[in-house]
């Protein structure tokens, strides 16, 4: 990997506005997942260095707080310019230590730089309100204050844009922020911090730490100084957090789980449903959490839904991120493969067929052939599990209310997608099903200015958007008498 700016690449954490190795000197590695080969070590910081990183973070806020919010954008938006002036430094740190396609990881730094400018405009919009009073002697008003210090946990799957959609809205709030990125893409969230640093961003405001989960995770929703917790990750890691962030209270944003269902119509435009299916299934090898999980697809329609999404994903293009022309790159690591084998040998099993792909790719390591399943049931464990793979199953439904009671028929709520021409419908359907997202005629329903959540499983609060920073933000109300 040959970078343009060789100092985005950091084997050190940044706590504090200091680049720091492990108090013990031990470390975490980091694997290309195309090749297997290391890139690089980060440090194994210790629940003391964890501890350090928030009370850095305390003092710095209380500064920070009272800076204006226009002073505050403006920082900030020199750190979102210097994400674009390092695009293809960041894209080609994405790939190596991710896997996704060159192109999807330039996709992704202008996406997790997007949210960087967004907020640094929202930041100047945290009105407040005054209220009539029922009282002649008093006037009531309400104003919006920084929650205070925040931890951000988050994933592997998108290593920049998870990180700037919570630190964007919480550094423009005047918020400080610890961040402990995924041990599998540190590199991404340490280039940000060498950015954020270049940018101006006081020491202490926007840290990241790297090392053991469980150690660092522990302290940050242990600690009494830590007023809120953003994660982005799995739905038994986000339970997990909220129990140990119940002793003191803390604000949460939980981002969790998904198991999309796509619904097809039999009025649907089949071709646009196909190019809608393969954008949404086999982004990022099917590895996020609004991919779709389940096809449901009206029984009129499903056999030439099958044979047109059969013929777009056998085009797919299997390869290292780095070639040209590839769409899909490996999986994160061989648990991953292993799942995505399991449920397929399980699908097929139980009577499902095979109409593409079903097995590991010829590249070997971690890539698996991009698959298309039909006959599948809602018995077999695709139907429950989240795939995270390139794995589209295929259901079959006769009516409108049987489709709305499939697609709800799961612990999660995140993100559904439904492809109708008929208006009444896609009202219907849209209002009946219970997620936090719906791509109406959509496989990409992701962007900074619309709010991203769930409901039931898939999480609490909602990111980007004006609702966005309002995580961030606490409401306080002054009666103020004559
Ligand atoms: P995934 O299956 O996508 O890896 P996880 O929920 O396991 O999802 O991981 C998401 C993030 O949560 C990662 O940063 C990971 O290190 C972190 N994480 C996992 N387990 C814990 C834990 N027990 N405490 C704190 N953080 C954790």
């Amino acid at each position: 990997m040959l970078l343009k700016n060789p100092a985005l690449l950091r084997s050190h954490a940044y706590l504090n506005g200091a680049w720091v190795a492990a108090e013990d000197g031990s470390t975490l590695t980091v694997t290309n997942p195309a090749t297997g080969a290391i890139i690089a070590t980060v440090p194994r910081c210790s629940a003391v260095q964890t501890r350090a990183a928030i009370d850095g973070a305390v003092l710095a806020q209380r500064a920070w707080r009272k800076r204006t919010a226009a002073e505050r954008s403006k920082i900030l938006q020199v750190w979102y310019q210097l994400m674009l002036d390092n695009q293809e430094d960041l894209a080609q740190l994405m790939t190596a230590e991710q896997g996704k396609p060159l192109a999807e990881a330039r996709g992704e730094i202008a996406y997790a730089a997007a949210f960087i400018q967004w907020f640094a405009e929202e930041g100047k919009r945290t009105y407040g309100d005054v209220i009539p009073s029922p009282f002649p002697n008093s006037r009531i008003v309400v104003i919006k204050e920084p929650v205070g210090v925040c931890a951000a946990i988050t994933p592997w799957n998108f290593p920049a844009a998870m990180i700037t959609r919570k630190a964007a809205p919480a550094l423009a709030a005047g918020c400080a922020m610890v961040v402990k990125p995924a041990e599998q893409t540190p590199l991404s969230a340490l280039a940000l911090a060498v950015l954020a640093e270049q940018a101006g961003i006081p020491a202490g405001i926007f840290s990241v730490i790297t090392g053991e989960p469980q150690v660092i995770g522990g302290e940050l929703t242990a600690s009494d100084k830590v007023r809120k917790l953003s994660f982005t990750g799995s739905t038994a890691v986000g339970r997990l957090l909220m129990q140990q962030c119940a002793p003191t209270l803390k604000k949460l944003s939980l981002e969790l789980g998904g198991n999309a269902p796509f619904i097809v119509f039999d009025d649907a435009d089949l071709d646009a449903a196909v190019a809608g299916a393969v954008a949404s299934k086999y982004r990022n090898a099917g590895q996020t959490c609004v991919c779709t999980n389940r096809f449901l697809v009206q029984a009129s329609v499903y056999d030439a839904f099958a044979e047109k999404l059969a013929q777009a994903v056998a085009k797919l293009k299997v390869g290292h991120g780095t070639e040209t022309d590839v769409t899909q790159g490996p999986l994160i690591d061989e648990a991953a493969l292993c799942k995505v084998e399991a449920l397929v040998a399980d699908a097929v099993q139980c009577g499902a067929k095979i109409v593409g792909g079903g097995r590991r790719h010829e590249l070997g390591g971690t890539f698996y052939t991009p698959t298309v399943l039909t006959n599948v049931l809602p018995s077999m464990r695709v139907a429950k599990e989240e795939i995270f793979g390139p794995v589209a199953p295929l259901f079959k439904f006769e009516t409108e209310e049987e489709a709305i009671q499939m697609a709800n028929d799961t612990e999660y709520g995140l993100a559904a997608y439904l492809y109708s021409r008929d208006i009444g419908r896609v009202w219907r359907v849209s209002e009946a099903l219970e997620y936090g997202m719906v791509g109406i005629n959509s496989g990409a329903i992701s962007t900074e200015v619309a709010p991203f959540g769930g409901q039931k499983s898939s999480g609490l609060g909602r990111e980007g958007s004006k609702y966005g920073i309002e995580e961030y933000l606490e409401v306080k109300y002054l009666h103020m008498g004559l």
